[in-house]
């Protein structure tokens, strides 16, 4: 069974996984994750909620080189393959930042709609497979 890099963040393993974040009871802003006080109001009303699954692309960009430090993945220089990074507004909700699945920013356009999907990160010594979240386009 595969491990999520931040259980707490989503709703994964259950199907159709979802992001938690937190919506503020006093001003209705939502933002992921989860914040212990509203990152607009200050008030520290806020309960934990599950996001849209499907959003829209705002801006992306291609990693195109191992990143360093706490970067969670395993891959070697050698091995690593440079992964697409966007920008997502969840609904009319929040806007997320994640991993895309698509890396060729040629395939890639501002409003596609894409949806949340969990992707392999790393294999640990034991052979436990590391999953995080990501989008897909759909
Ligand atoms: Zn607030």
């Amino acid at each position: 069974m595969p491990k999520a890099l931040a259980p707490e963040i989503s709703t994964w393993p259950a199907p159709d996984p979802q992001l938690i974040g937190s919506r503020c009871s006093d001003c209705g802003a939502v933002a992921f994750p989860v914040h212990s006080r509203c990152p607009r109001c200050s008030s520290g009303n806020v309960a934990e909620t599950t996001l849209p699954r499907r959003g829209t692309l705002v801006s992306w960009t291609t990693q195109g080189f191992l990143p360093g430090p706490p970067y969670a993945g395993r891959e070697t220089a050698e091995m690593f393959t440079p992964f697409g990074v966007g920008l997502v507004q969840l609904g009319d909700v929040v806007r997320v930042e994640g991993r895309l699945t698509e890396n060729d920013p040629d395939r890639l356009a501002f409003g596609m709609e894409v949806e949340l999907t969990m992707v392999p990160i790393a294999v640990g010594d034991d052979g436990t497979e590391t999953v995080t979240f990501a989008f897909r386009t759909i």
